[in-house]
């Protein structure tokens, strides 16, 4: 990815600044896997919240209170999910809108395409193509305090996100280095989409959350949260979709999980 130089300049600027005691603090208590990262994994961690958050706009919805302790438990999330990236900044989600909780917001400009992560009438989550996303803060805690049920509203948000780099339809697909790759994810996906909802229409209890039959882009999304939750299972029990997702982030949490 080519920057400005500008861009440079102030990312270089940024990380001159040493990591705050609190924030590291933050990332060891809220991102499961920290002990699991290598000495230059986690460097890399913190390398990218002290970017990531001061180049956002944070906003609080409903006077909920946007603190830091906010801003890094989802930075860390972002940076985990981007970890085998290089200078993966979302430069397209100027702003990060956190409500306190699921919340019913208006509706959206019709204009605008996205994706809203609906729970009953009230919503978890939303991805906007070229604009904000925005999370439910009960949720992001839940999930990051309990790794062990296999969700991450911010990894699935920002892997809607990762989504709709190459087009405003979030499809389920999103960049793929060669034919070969794209080829490969389309045939082991479709495959995978097919089975859970075959699993889910006969009520049997899976690995992935029946939410991921909803289209082919919350299978993405749903998947990314596991693969980064329970990469070992996944491994175990889909290993197909764990090997083209392990390709497409470039990286591999079970692996990692293992210590091998
Ligand atoms: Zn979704």
């Amino acid at each position: 990815m080519i920057f400005g130089w500008w861009t440079k300049r102030r990312r270089h600027k940024l990380l001159s600044q040493p990591l705050p005691d609190q924030w590291r603090e933050v990332i060891v208590d809220r991102l499961a896997v920290y002990p699991l990262l290598s000495a230059a994994e986690q460097q890399r961690v913190h390398d990218y919240v002290r970017v990531f958050i001061p180049e956002k706009n944070w906003e609080g919805c409903l006077g909920f209170e946007l603190t830091e302790e906010v801003q890094v438990t989802i930075a860390a999330q972002v940076a985990l999910l981007v970890l085998g990236f290089d200078d993966e900044y979302f430069d397209h989600v100027r702003s990060i809108l956190v409500y306190p909780q699921t919340y019913v917001a208006p509706d959206s400009p019709h204009n605008h395409s996205g994706i809203v992560d609906e729970r009953g009438s009230a919503r978890d989550g939303e991805a906007w193509y070229r604009g904000p996303v925005i999370l439910a803060w009960d949720e992001v805690l839940a999930d990051v305090r309990a790794p062990e049920y296999g969700s991450n509203l911010v990894v699935h948000e920002f892997a809607h996100q990762l989504d709709m780099q190459n087009g405003s339809h979030a499809d389920g697909v999103p960049p793929m280095t060669s034919r070969a790759q794209f080829e490969r994810w389309s045939k082991v996906v479709t495959h995978e989409y097919e089975q859970l909802g075959q699993a889910c229409r006969h009520r049997r209890e899976t690995l992935l959350d029946c939410y991921g039959t909803t289209n082919m882009a919350e299978f993405f999304a749903v998947s990314s949260e596991v693969f980064f939750t329970l990469p070992v299972e996944l491994r175990e029990e889909h290993a197909e979709l764990y090997d083209v997702l392990r390709e497409y982030y470039r990286q591999d949490p079970a692996r990692r999980a293992q210590g091998a």
